[in-house]
Formats: structure tokens, C-alpha cells, sequence
């Protein structure tokens, strides 16, 4: 029997020579920035410039968690207006972004960490955003797979539980926005590197690309790990940026045991089962700055071991994939949005480490605002350049994923 395959997104015929807005990067900012352009602002020349394919980067190879666990005034109304919309886009895209609102339990592992927790926990809810601290006896009840005995490596002593999170399908989240973006009439256009951008008067004139030169006013870079770099050659700003291979894993599909995404700092380890019964693990980052897209025995080890402990029934469970990806990260561990600072037209959004996912599309949502109409929207205000310059770093090191106080 023969099947026409449907194209989700339309292929466009050729690169135009003008575009109102070019945006470098088919990551999920990119796109993201690119259909609500097109969608709220009604912009209809937009083109997504793509050097490989659309999900190349960060995008395909995240873990997919999502949640609102930072802890600064800055930081918290964004991701909690993040999680919100999950499924306000699902609707609004008419396609399944798989939202698995699991919840998420963070694990605490000494009684001082317990204490520190508590602020989180505060913090959290002062922001609206549901959090709760559980003592080892609770966390055992909702996840009884884990191992809360006292005579292991770093014994679990409670947890922070935050059940708005949960897991999003990264892919599904990529093409989703790639069909609303072209259905708004955005291009689309994969393999065509941005080389340059034109800059005529302190304003941006142009993108050029191995595909030809286009001419436009505004561009956003949102090259996930190579925007630093990007951003270096094409506007020469230097930016605060370290670049870190990050790496994952999952393993062979097995029953139903783990309820919740569960994250340990001290054990540099976080899991969740995916609906086809693999459970996702996410490791720490390589220690050293370097742009390798390789996967190290290391970690793998590394993996086995700290889940063997937290969860044993996972001993001897076959790891199947393993791959790596790029984590660009800034000295407070909160990403860099700004926009027509010193170049006009020129718009960055960077900086997103192992971060980016969950904010993407709410990211999208006010850079295009930016974008359209050249104000900055308050909500990303704090996330300027020169706040490192004006040494007014955000508090967020304590608060990202692979970091907790028992480190
Ligand atoms: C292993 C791993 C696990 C992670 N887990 C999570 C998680 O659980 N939750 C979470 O929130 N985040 C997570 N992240 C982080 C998240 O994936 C990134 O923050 C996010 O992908 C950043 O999105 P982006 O659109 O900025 O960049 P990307 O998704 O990386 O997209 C950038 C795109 O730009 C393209 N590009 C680069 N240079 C050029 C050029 N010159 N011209 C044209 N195109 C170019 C690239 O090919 C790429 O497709 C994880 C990341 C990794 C690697």
C-alpha cells in the first residue's frame, strides 16, 4: 500500500533577498521567536535561517524537564509563566506536545540542605509557584523504587516537591512549532548558514548566508551553544560565556516504577521514565570549555553507579543511547536577552546551559514583542548584558538543576 507523507512545515522555494526579520538558529528559541512574530505581531516575512536541520542542536537532544525551580524575583515569574503555557500552545498549535505534568521531586540529602530547601520551598511560593518540602518517609511514599536507606553515599534526607513540572516531548515541540510558524507563512530554511550580518550606520542592513545575502532590519541570534561565537565574529561583542559538553542517556524500555522526575545535586544525576518505559537520565557537564558533541565512557559509569544506589531495582538495566550536547553557560546561570545594544536591529538570546527547554516557547513569546516593536518587555529586562559589566549577577547558582547545597 502506498502512503503520501505529509509535510508538518512547507518547504520554501528559495531564499527571498528580503526578509522584515531573520532569526539565526532553527533551535526551539528560534522558532519559537519566529511564529509568534508571524502569529501575534503579523509579521509575514520572517525566515528562520538553519545551518543543519531544525532541531540539530539543544533542541533534539535535551532530557525534555520541565519546571519552575530558579529562585530569584528575576527568574521565577518567566519560568512559571513557562510551565503555564505548555498546554495553552498545545491548543493553539493543535498538535500533541505530550505534557506529562509529572511533578518533579529534587532531592535533599543532608539535614543542612533541608534548611536551605526550606527558602526554595518559601521562595517558590511567594511567586505562586507550588512547591512543598518532604521529609524522606513522604518522598518514599511517592517514589517507592528509592532507596532511603542511611548507609548509602549521600543518604536521602527529604525532598522539594514540585508537582506544576513534569516532561514535554522535545521533538514534538520543534515540529510543532515549525508547523504553526509556517502555517503563519514563516521560511524555513535548513542548511544555509548565517556567515555574517551587515551593520550600515550602527544598524543591522543585512544577513549574509552560505545560500546568498539577504537584506533585512532585524536579526535575533539564537544559536544555542554557538552563539557566543556567533556573536563574537558578527557584532564583535564578547560575551561571558563558557561552552561545556553536557551529556544523557536512556535505558531498555521497562514497567512502570518511577512516578516523578527525580533530580539529585549530590549524586549529579536526574531520571525520569518516558512514556515508552526508558528511563532518561541526564549527567553532569564536562568540567573543561570545549564544543564536543562526543560521549565519554565516563559517564556512563558515572550513571550506572549513582543510579544503582538511589534506585536498585535499576541494577543491571541495559543502557541503549548516549549522547552529548552543548551548554552555554554565563557566570550567574541565567541566560542573556537583549536586544538594539549597540547595534540596531541586532536581538541575542543566549546563555540557556542545560536550562532553555522549558522556557523556549514563553521566550518566544516576549522576544518577538521585543522584536516587533523595540521595547523591551519588563519580564526580560533583568536578562540584559550589562549587568555583568555593572557586576549585578543573579543569585541562581544554587538553584539550577545539577547543583543543590549538599555540593
Ligand atoms: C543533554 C542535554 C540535556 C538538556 N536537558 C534539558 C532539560 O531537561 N530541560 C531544559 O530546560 N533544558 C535542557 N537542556 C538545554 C536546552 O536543550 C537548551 O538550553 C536549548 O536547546 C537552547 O535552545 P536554543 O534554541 O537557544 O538552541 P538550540 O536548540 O541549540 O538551537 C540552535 C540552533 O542554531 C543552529 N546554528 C548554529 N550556528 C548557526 C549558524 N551560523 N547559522 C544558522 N544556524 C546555526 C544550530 O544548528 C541549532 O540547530 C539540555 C541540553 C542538553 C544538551
Amino acid at each position: 500500500m502506498f502512503f503520501r507523507t505529509r509535510r508538518l512545515w512547507k518547504k520554501p522555494d528559495r531564499l527571498r533577498s528580503r526578509y522584515d526579520a531573520v532569526i539565526i538558529g532553527g533551535g526551539l528559541h528560534g522558532l519559537a521567536t519566529a511564529y509568534y512574530l508571524a502569529r501575534e505581531h503579523g509579521m509575514r516575512d520572517v525566515a528562520v535561517i538553519e545551518k543543519n536541520y531544525i532541531g540539530f542542536g539543544g533542541a533534539g537532544r535535551n532530557t525534555a524537564i520541565v519546571r519552575a525551580n530558579q529562585r530569584t524575583s528575576e527568574n521565577l515569574p518567566l519560568y512559571k509563566e513557562a510551565l503555564d503555557l505548555w498546554p495553552v500552545l498545545t491548543r493553539e498549535l493543535n498538535f500533541n506536545l505530550m505534557f506529562n505534568n509529572c511533578g518533579n521531586l529534587n532531592l535533599v540529602h543532608s539535614e543542612a540542605a533541608m534548611k536551605a530547601s526550606r527558602l526554595n520551598v518559601a521562595t517558590a511560593q511567594f511567586h505562586g509557584v507550588e512547591s512543598h518540602l518532604l521529609d524522606a518517609a513522604q518522598v518514599k511514599e511517592m517514589e517507592p523504587a528509592l532507596n532511603i536507606a542511611e548507609d548509602i553515599a549521600f543518604p536521602i534526607h527529604g525532598a522539594m516537591y514540585h508537582p506544576p513540572g513534569g516532561v514535554v516531548r522535545h521533538d514534538a515541540v520543534v515540529w510543532g512549532l515549525a508547523k504553526g510558524a509556517s502555517a503563519h507563512g514563516v521560511h524555513i530554511h535548513q542548511q544555509t548558514e548565517a556567515t555574517g550580518i551587515s551593520v550600515e550606520n550602527g544598524a543591522v542592513a543585512g544577513v549574509e548566508t552560505r545560500a546568498g545575502n539577504i537584506r533585512t532590519g532585524r536579526v535575533l541570534i539564537s544559536a544555542g551553544g554557538y552563539s557566543a561565537d556567533i556573536i563574537h565574529r558578527m557584532l564583535g561583542l564578547t560575551l561571558p560565556i563558557s561552552v561545556l559538553t553536557i551529556q544523557a542517556m536512556v535505558t531498555q524500555p521497562l514497567k512502570p516504577l518511577l512516578n516523578h522526575v527525580v533530580s539529585s545535586g549530590a549524586y549529579h544525576v536526574y531520571a525520569n521514565q518516558t512514556l515508552k518505559g526508558e528511563i532518561a537520565t541526564g549527567a553532569h557537564m564536562d568540567p573543561w570549555p570545549n564544543y564536543t558533541t562526543r560521549n565519554s565512557a565516563h559517564y556512563i559509569k558515572h550513571q550506572a553507579e549513582a543510579l544503582g544506589e538511589m534506585l536498585p531495582c535499576l541494577r543491571g538495566v541495559r543502557f541503549m543511547r548516549h549522547w552529548a550536547g552543548l551548554a552555554d553557560m554565563t557566570p550567574d546561570m541565567a541566560p542573556i536577552m537583549d536586544g538594539n545594544d549597540p547595534v540596531r536591529g541586532a536581538y541575542i538570546n543566549c546563555g540557556w546551559g542545560y536550562f532553555g527547554f522549558k522556557s523556549c516557547a514563553v521566550v518566544g513569546k516576549h522576544m518577538a514583542a521585543f522584536m516587533a516593536g523595540g521595547e523591551c518587555p519588563e519580564i526580560l529586562r533583568p536578562f540584559h548584558l550589562r549587568r555583568y559589566e555593572q557586576h549585578r549577577l543573579m543569585g541562581e547558582t544554587a538553584a539550577v538543576v545539577n547543583y543543590s547545597p549538599d555540593n
